[in-house]
């Protein structure tokens, strides 16, 4: 079906022609003409499927009648993040750019000034974090009771951050006679019974994911000591050695190791970029920018930080930290492997994570098989720019010679890696948003 078929005006489907769009994804040509219709939609869909657009389209055809008054907004749309709340404000910008509406972000890490007199001036669509919302909400500075419609966006990851009784409590502020959007990329109990309680007879609308080519991970452990000098140069000999490397997400449990090792890998002249809690909403944004574009090859990432996000496939990823709850582990391997690639995701093991890997092998039925040691030195000077790593004559805007391997640089070579034992094979394009007792048998592949 084309998009001219599902209801929209005639200025959103010029956008999505400029766009370049030429047919609706299956989400959006089911979703579409219910949202038109005002009938309460449940999207079973995860990222990468084009859920996003499935709600911004419609909402830009039915914003083009009405006016927003002051402090009242029109619709709400809740996002578990503050980066994909930018992201859905970046799509308004795209597809609205005909409409003249007034998008606000309320979101954390942006001044309370600025988000309250875009609010005063009046808003056709609010995006926000629940947090900040009811911020703003409870010093009188915004009134949910003008809003007619209501997104909730990835409500499993809302689920995972404890942001639902925050959700129950927006539900409240907003009129009863508003139409629900609900969107999620699973359905466990607790998410059933949110959705339950915020949609009045919903047109339930699932669509499978993204891409069905069988997807393999390829999984390996590296043992080290537990002094973190000693796991950031087992990380780095590993970067240095990756196969097939393209770029990679490197996961910590704490914030404050993402800045530590960020510092320490940017020190060895890795072409890295951080994303935690701490930093501003404009220093996140250009991070992610950068990886996004390749202008970074290294994403150091803390697991909240990185939830959610529509970051493109990469080829590696690295635990410095073993998580500690199994379900990350399944999620942050997800970030590699999709659309049916191979990917590979190597955990750093030091002698205290022996429970932690132990919880991970037992959810997801799989042994981590152990790579080969690495060199036990790692290079000092003048080896040759690494995956990921800048040289000193990138630095100066020079081209890289061509160097003939050396004897020394032999000596300095990896021992070969046996083969994986064997690899994790998922029938899942995207295992990052499977939550772990969801995850689909898996095979094994010797
Ligand atoms: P989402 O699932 O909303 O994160 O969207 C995933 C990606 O698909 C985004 O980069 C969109 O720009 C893109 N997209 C959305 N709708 C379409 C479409 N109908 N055709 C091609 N690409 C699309």
């Amino acid at each position: 079906m084309p998009f001219s078929h599902l209801g929209l005006s005639a200025k959103v489907l010029t956008a999505i022609e400029a766009a370049g769009y030429k047919t609706p994804t299956p989400i959006q040509a089911q979703a579409i003409p219910h949202v038109l219709a005002r009938r309460d939609v449940l999207g079973i869909a995860q990222t990468g499927t084009g859920k996003t657009a499935a709600f911004v389209l419609p909402m830009l055809t039915m914003l083009e009648q009405g006016r927003a008054r002051a402090r009242m907004p029109r619709t709400l749309i809740l996002e578990p993040t503050r980066e994909l709340a930018a992201q859905v404000a970046e799509q308004f910008e795209k597809y609205g750019k005909n409409s003249k509406l007034n998008v606000a972000l309320l979101i954390g890490g942006v001044s309370f000034g600025d988000q309250d007199s875009k609010l005063l001036r009046g808003v056709d669509v609010l995006i926000a974090t629940p947090g900040r919302l009811l911020d703003h909400s409870e010093r009188g500075r915004l009134l949910l009771s003008g809003c007619e419609l209501l997104i909730i966006d990835e409500a499993d990851r809302m689920l995972d951050m404890g942001f639902i009784p925050d959700i129950e409590r927006i539900g409240k502020l907003v009129p009863f006679t508003r139409q629900t959007l609900f969107f999620t990329a699973t359905m466990p109990p607790e998410i059933q019974r949110i959705a339950d309680t915020f949609l009045h007879n919903p047109v339930r609308v699932e669509v499978s994911r993204p891409a069905t080519a069988a997807t393999t991970i390829t999984q390996l452990q590296v043992s080290t000591g537990r002094d973190p000098a000693e796991k950031r140069e087992t990380l780095r000999r590993l970067l240095r050695s990756a196969d097939n490397f393209k770029n990679a997400i490197i996961f910590c449990n704490r914030k404050r190791e993402v800045a530590l090792l960020h510092r320490s890998l940017v020190r060895h002249k890795f072409n890295a970029v951080a994303l935690h809690g701490d930093l501003d909403q404009p220093a996140r944004m250009a991070a992610l920018d950068a990886f996004r574009k390749g202008e970074a090859t290294l994403l150091i990432a803390s697991d909240v930080a990185a939830r959610g996000l529509d970051i493109p496939d990469v080829s590696h990823i690295f635990n410095f930290d073993v998580p500690h709850h199994p379900d990350d582990y399944v999620h942050r391997i997800g970030r590699t492997g999709r659309a049916g690639k191979s990917g590979t995701a190597i955990t750093i093991v030091a002698p205290a994570d022996g429970k932690a890997v132990a919880a991970i092998e037992k959810l997801t039925g799989q042994p981590i098989p152990a790579m080969a040691a690495a060199a036990p030195r790692e290079p000092q000077e003048n080896h040759a720019p690494a995956y990921g790593e800048r040289s000193e004559r990138h630095h100066r805007g020079e081209r890289q010679p061509q160097r003939r391997p050396s004897v020394a640089d032999a000596q300095r070579t990896p021992a070969p890696r046996p083969r994986p034992a064997r690899e994790l094979v998922t029938e899942d394009a995207d295992g990052s948003h499977l939550p772990a007792f969801l995850l689909r048998p898996v095979r094994l592949k010797a």
